[in-house]
């Protein structure tokens, strides 16, 4: 099938009660990664594109290595995503440029304004039948060029999330409650405390509408032990426990954003290799135990979230019938009815 929008993902995982996983690809071992993965575990899935990754790889490259895999998996249901958006200009680019999803991150504006902004990407968007993320609250932690201090980062606030749907009529939305983007996301005696009670609350004001988590790396300490025992050097860190997504996905969290955890896996993987085989120099060989760390972690998490098997049901729209269900007010999310 070609590249998909999330809509029905979303759709099929609020009915199933699970979320899907949406990974961030900047080369082409950890896309075959995470398709392979999806392949074993029959999941659709989001891979998504940063600022960073674009400057990295390249948007042409990326686009058509996520073309590869679909070539590769005709089966599986990809969507090929934006992560934060900086501006209209950039969701454009995407839009343009083969995306099936954006993500426009006003956060730190003021309400008002974060609203204008993200309503003007929505109805560029949608008149290609393109969806559209949006964020309220603002997380703490570095991703690529996006760093926000501990107390700069402000929670989610319920009371405005309906408005913000309705006004803006963007397809999901981003909240902060307590999770953070990088590997330093909590401290030793500083585990996370989630903010249930903001979910709770967001989930009442736009109920069947998806929330999306960032920052939901779980960091596991068995990579970072790898890490250190073949040389490398990690201050002691924590994430976000992989039950407590889990938990948060009960609450109406229908995608959940890695990054870091695909990358812990992957340089623990390298490490070793080099230890153990301190001749090698062939970058197949050492990117190859990568790309199988990153198959593992990807699958883990498939399962946790519950969205394994779950590809086949997924039957999506071609991008021109989204457009024109759009153009028809048909798709527009109705709050509070
Ligand atoms: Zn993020």
């Amino acid at each position: 099938m070609p590249l998909v929008t999330t809509k029905e993902m979303f759709e099929k995982a609020y009915k199933g009660g699970y979320a899907i996983g949406a990974f961030n690809v900047n080369n082409m071992e950890i896309v075959q990664g995470i398709t392979e993965a999806c392949a074993e575990e029959k999941a659709p899935v989001i891979l998504q594109v940063s600022k960073g990754a674009r400057a990295y790889a390249n948007h042409n490259y990326l686009v058509k290595l996520v073309e590869a895999a679909i070539a590769c998996n005709p089966d599986l249901p990809i969507a090929l995503h934006l992560d934060h958006g900086p501006d209209f200009e950039t969701c454009k680019s995407c839009i343009d440029g083969g995306f099936t999803s954006v993500m426009i991150d006003a956060s730190s504006k003021p309400f008002e304004e974060n609203i204008e902004i993200t309503k003007r990407v929505v109805e560029y968007a949608h008149e290609h039948g393109v969806v559209v993320e949006a964020e309220l609250g603002t997380l703490a932690g570095v991703e690529d060029d996006v760093k926000v201090s501990a107390e700069d980062s402000s929670y989610t606030r319920p009371e405005e999330v309906a408005e913000f749907v309705e006004k803006t009529g963007c397809d999901s939305l981003a909240i902060a409650i307590g999770t953070s983007h990088g590997a330093y996301k909590f401290k030793p005696g500083t585990n996370p405390q989630l903010r249930f009670d903001v979910l709770h609350e967001c989930e009442k004001m736009i109920p069947g509408f998806p929330i999306v988590l960032h920052g939901s790396s779980s960091v596991p300490q068995e990579y970072l032990e790898e890490i250190r025992k073949y040389g490398g050097q990690f201050r002691t860190t924590y994430g976000v426990p992989v039950e407590e997504i889990v938990e948060a996905i009960k609450y109406g969290v229908r995608k959940v954003n890695i990054d870091t955890d695909i990358r812990l896996a992957m340089t623990a993987a390298i490490r070793k290799y080099f230890v153990e085989n301190p001749e090698a120099f062939d970058p197949r060989a050492y990117l190859k135990a990568a790309r199988a760390a990153s198959v593992e972690m990807c699958k883990s998490r498939y399962i946790a979230f519950g969205c394994e098997g779950q590809a086949s049901k997924i039957k999506p729209l071609p991008l021109s019938e989204m457009a024109l269900l759009y153009s028809e007010g048909v798709l527009r999310q109705k709050v509070n009815d």
